[in-house]
């Protein structure tokens, strides 16, 4: 604990979904049970969504984490059937800005200082009108936060579609990232999320400080170009505070599917498991899962494999794992007697599993990610190297990130979402993630990686450090108004 901080209270900015809740409450929660400073999340609500915080199993520091959930937006009249998700998020931030207005007129005393998250960065007039420091939290590397603040230049500097470029793009303190691999606002410049997207990567410099879910020894190079490279450092004059990796914690094993699972992990041999699963949302075609399922029955490698139909129908969880052998209907998206052939090898999990869980277990040795961010954190720190098979959003460029960066991860010839991968090249990465000498130092760096993550996060390790250094100028910048 931070005694330093007793007292203190700042207000973190979640905007909705719980991709973006997550983050923001895993973060309240370190600062609550680390730092000991009193947290309250602003969580911006929609009409349409259910309160998800409810939803949430996440544990909380509930003595020093409260959770307000702001009135409802309604931002129908605002958007049409091809409105894209960074445009919807960033409408409804903006439309929740009296409400979280209101929300810090009403604290009892003012706090400490205001956190906002990616797609709210729009709320910092917030701060200033309230004399409070302000900080970003992007929850994801500090490689995209230099593509998104470096954008701007990139799109005075190239007139053209980013896709149809010949050249890899170079972004500061990365390596260059080939154009297929942008984040998906920078898809069609034409779209309105793309101006979204460069007005956030101008507001973030904005700031008082961002911080990253990332550490030091994880990006050293990208970190140091936000301290001495030039073009960085012209764009970006606050500090970049690598405060990871923060993720969430292993859940209490549920009544659901995950005992059978973790048995059925339990009585296989160590590192042999390929976990393969694609977020909360990532979906396949018929044709991808049918390769898959090839791809792994060939590799002869066992697997836990979070299966979702190809459409939003229901799975039906009467096909899997039942205690008294397979139901023998395949579902037609699956290779005929799939279910059978792979009762030995392979646990299938229809929907959704415990996954911090299972990437925990020591009989996992590969998983193979649609390349969230969350999912990456949770793989590097069970040290789990990875096959990476990016989506949306900014999966791509984790993708890139993870094998060209990193080397803890490969991925396809070709982008997952432009071409069928076909069941030998599965097969192929199936044997190097999990066994081939060829894939031995990837399984080497994954477990340093997570060495150092755990040695970042002790008392006076690095990104330790580096949030009580924005807590202490929070501290001081809070005395130095009080006095005066
Ligand atoms: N997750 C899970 N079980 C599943 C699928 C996902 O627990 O079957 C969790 C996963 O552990 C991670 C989050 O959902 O914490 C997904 O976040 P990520 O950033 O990886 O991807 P997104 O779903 O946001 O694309």
């Amino acid at each position: 604990m931070d005694s330093s901080c007793n007292n203190l209270h700042v207000v973190i900015i979640s905007s909705p979904g719980m991709g973006h809740l997550i983050p923001a409450l895993v973060l309240a929660n370190r600062l609550a049970a680390t730092h000991d400073v009193r947290v309250t999340v602003l969580i911006v609500t929609t009409a349409v969504s259910p309160p998800e915080s409810k939803l949430l199993k996440l544990p909380l520091h509930r003595e020093l984490v409260e959770i307000i959930e702001l009135p409802p937006v309604d931002i129908s009249h605002l958007v049409g059937p091809t409105t894209q998700v960074v445009t919807q998020l960033c409408l409804m931030t903006r439309e929740a800005v009296p409400f979280i207005r209101s929300a810090v007129a009403a604290m009892d005393r003012r706090p400490g200082a205001l956190i906002a998250d990616l797609f709210s960065t729009e709320t910092f007039p917030i701060a200033a009108e309230f004399n409070i420091p302000k900080y970003v939290y992007i929850p994801t590397t500090a490689w995209f936060t230099a593509l998104i603040v470096y954008s701007p230049v990139l799109d005075q500097e190239i007139n053209s579609q980013y896709v149809d470029q010949p050249q890899h793009l170079r972004i500061p303190g990365c390596k260059p990232v080939r154009p297929e691999d942008v984040v998906d606002p920078m898809l069609d410049r034409t779209d309105q999320q793309y101006s979204e997207y460069i007005r956030m990567g101008k507001e973030i410099p904005l700031f008082d400080g961002i911080l990253v879910n990332s550490w030091e020894d994880l990006e050293p190079i990208t970190l140091q170009a936000f301290r001495e490279n030039e073009a960085l450092g012209s764009i970006v004059k606050v500090p970049v505070y690598p405060i990871g990796p923060l993720r969430r914690p292993i859940e209490p094993a549920g009544p659901e599917n995950s005992s059978d699972l973790i048995c059925w992990l339990d009585r296989q041999p160590n590192e042999s498991v390929i976990f393969v699963s694609f977020g909360s949302g990532g979906m396949l075609s018929k044709e991808q899962i049918t390769e898959l399922a090839w791809g792994l029955e060939l590799s002869r490698q066992r697997f836990v494999w979070v299966v979702r139909p190809p459409t939003k129908d229901r799975v039906d969880d009467a096909f899997f794992n039942k205690s008294d052998g397979y139901n023998d209907c395949t579902p037609d998206y699956l290779p005929e007697g799939f279910l059978t052939r792979a009762h030995d090898l392979g646990f299938l999990v229809p929907m959704w599993a415990q996954q911090v869980e299972i990437l925990n277990h020591p009989s996992v040795g590969g998983f193979l990610s649609h390349c969230g961010w969350n999912s990456i954190l949770e793989s590097i720190t069970s040290g789990v190297p990875m096959i990476a098979w990016p989506l949306y959003s900014e999966q791509r460029l984790n993708a890139a990130f993870l094998t060209e960066e990193l080397g803890v991860a490969v991925r396809p010839e070709v982008l997952p979402t432009k071409q069928v991968v076909g069941r030998g090249e599965i097969q192929t990465l199936g044997r190097t993630v999990m066994q081939d000498k060829a894939g031995q130092a990837m399984r080497d760096k994954v477990k340093q990686l997570k060495i150092s993550a755990t040695n970042g996060l002790k008392h006076g390790g690095a990104s330790h450090k580096s949030m009580s250094e924005v807590l202490s100028k929070i501290v001081h910048a809070k005395y130095n108004v009080d006095e005066n």
